[in-house]
């Protein structure tokens, strides 16, 4: 298999390639050349198999060479053993229609784990390949967060051999849920660094960081954010395991999705465009709605980041779509290359009638009021027995919302545990949701940060003096 970049002028990689740099060097994306695909048989063929004999399936076309059969089972076996639960993302039935995909069984209580759990391992492999064939192996990851992806990347990388990672955070401005899950994890491969700033000031570093050839001679920088090509792909597999059991492939399934940086739903369209058969993807988001003005109006313009009470999706530009725009576009990376200058100039840009008419044969969208939100938490509670987190109960109301017919079964991707935004739900539902024993020692456990202003010296200077430089 090989991928190209959106904006067609960076090398073709294959998948160890892709899983390794991230972000192509034209500034692009990078997708597969052509959509691998299934027969209808070929899919039913695959009802009843453990979560962890389906990833592998579905996500060997994407593989390719890059690893055996066999070994892509151990690995995939060795992520979803560390869930919570044994059907790895199980379907839990709410009313006649409605159905939510539990997400958030993993180890940081985000769907985040689903792909991160796996990519730990997946840096694990071709690092390790790397340095027995002599070439450099040490690779050192740089993220900002403002919670969720930051949880998620540190515990998939504690302990790894030859990666490290630093991870920037706002002082003060995440839960203390989401803090302690990143600060507890002591694995002398982890740096966190809370700056004295806010996110956009740390992603605003990061960035910097990976233009400045200083470092970047000095070390070998990677990202973990979903622009990574592998994340994506690990999560089309759980459309696929909620379809299969709702009577897919002979029954269309809708799902809706609570969407930020667009990663989550575009797997959606991969799953669909390699034969599964989805009768919708309704992208579900808050006040922050540039992707809702994109897929009805055409219009995709950032405004200015509102925070609410679901943070992880309150976002003004959603990287992954630029794969959408790429893929219903022709596939023209100079067109794409140009489209993205226009909206890195001007902050604002017009969909093609041709990326347009693609998005509405597949995507609806949907803005939801905090005050809906609410309202849905509230009666997923009272009426289902289930409580659910704010950026859930964002999808199930554009689910609830939807004009889709009776028959057609739809699928709200719960994309976080309850317990991990308690404050908003204790004030939706009255009740506080307990951490699960898995994380419960968390507010015991020793944490280690440093601290540092929010300039980009400072940070720059710490890690130049703790990461390994790569040769
Ligand atoms: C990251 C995240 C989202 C948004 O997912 P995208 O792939 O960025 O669209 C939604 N909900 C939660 C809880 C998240 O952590």
């Amino acid at each position: 298999m090989e991928y190209v970049s959106t904006r067609g002028q960076a090398p073709v990689l294959d998948f160890e390639g892709v899983t390794l740099a991230g972000l192509a060097s034209d500034g692009g994306l990078y997708v597969p050349r052509a959509w691998p695909s299934f027969t209808a048989d070929e899919i039913a063929a695959m009802r009843g198999l453990p979560y962890a004999e389906l990833a592998a399936r579905v996500m060997a076309p994407f593989v390719g060479e890059s690893l055996s059969p066999d070994r892509l089972l151990e690995l995939t076996r060795e992520a979803y053993g560390r869930f919570a639960h044994q059907a790895v993302t199980p379907l839990f039935q709410l009313d006649q229609q409605n159905w939510l995909l539990e997400l958030f069984h993993g180890p940081t209580l985000a769907f985040k784990d689903v792909a991160l759990q796996l990519l730990g391992l997946l840096f694990e492999e071709f690092l390790g390949r790397r340095k027995d064939t002599g070439a450099d192996g040490a690779l050192t990851i740089v993220g900002a967060t403002s919670g969720d992806t930051g949880s998620a990347a540190i515990d998939a990388i504690a302990g790894r051999e030859g990666v490290e990672i630093f991870m920037l955070h706002p002082l003060g401005r995440v839960s203390d849920v989401q803090r302690r899950q990143m600060t507890t994890v002591l694995a002398p491969n982890v740096h966190n660094i809370a700056i004295d700033g806010s996110f956009d000031d740390a992603q605003a570093t990061v960035k910097r960081m990976f233009g400045d050839p200083e470092m970047t001679g000095r070390f070998r920088l990677s990202a973990v954010n979903s622009i990574n090509w592998a994340r994506l792909m690990a999560q089309v597999v759980y459309y696929f395991a909620a379809a299969l059991q709702l009577g897919g492939p002979d029954r269309k399934v809708a799902f809706s999705v609570p969407t930020g940086n667009f990663g989550d739903v575009f797997a959606g369209y991969v799953a669909a465009r390699m034969g599964l058969p989805i009768e919708r993807l309704i992208v579900a988001t808050n006040v922050n709605d540039i992707l809702h003005r994109a897929l009805s109006a055409g219009d995709y313009s950032a405004g200015t980041v509102t925070p609410t009470a679901a943070p992880s999706m309150d976002i003004q530009v959603s990287s992954n779509f630029e794969r959408l725009l790429f893929d219903l576009g022709g596939r023209d990376g100079m067109a794409m290359a140009e489209q993205m200058r226009g909206f890195e100039t001007s902050k604002s840009m017009r969909l093609t009638n041709a990326q347009q008419q693609g998005a509405a044969s597949l995507f609806t969208s949907a803005r939801v009021e905090p005050s809906e939100m609410t309202a849905t938490m509230r009666w997923a509670h009272e009426e289902c027995g289930e409580t659910i987190d704010p950026h859930t109960a964002i999808g199930l109301h554009a689910a609830m919302a939807s004009d889709l017919s009776a028959d057609v079964p739809v699928v709200t991707l719960a994309t976080a545990h309850p317990a991990k935004f308690r404050d908003s739900v204790e004030r939706a539902t009255g009740q506080r949701p307990p951490l699960p024993a898995r994380v419960g020692d968390l507010f015991t456990r020793e944490e280690r940060y440093a601290e540092l202003p929010g300039t980009y010296e400072a940070v720059r200077d710490y890690i130049a003096e703790h990461a390994t430089p790569s040769a």
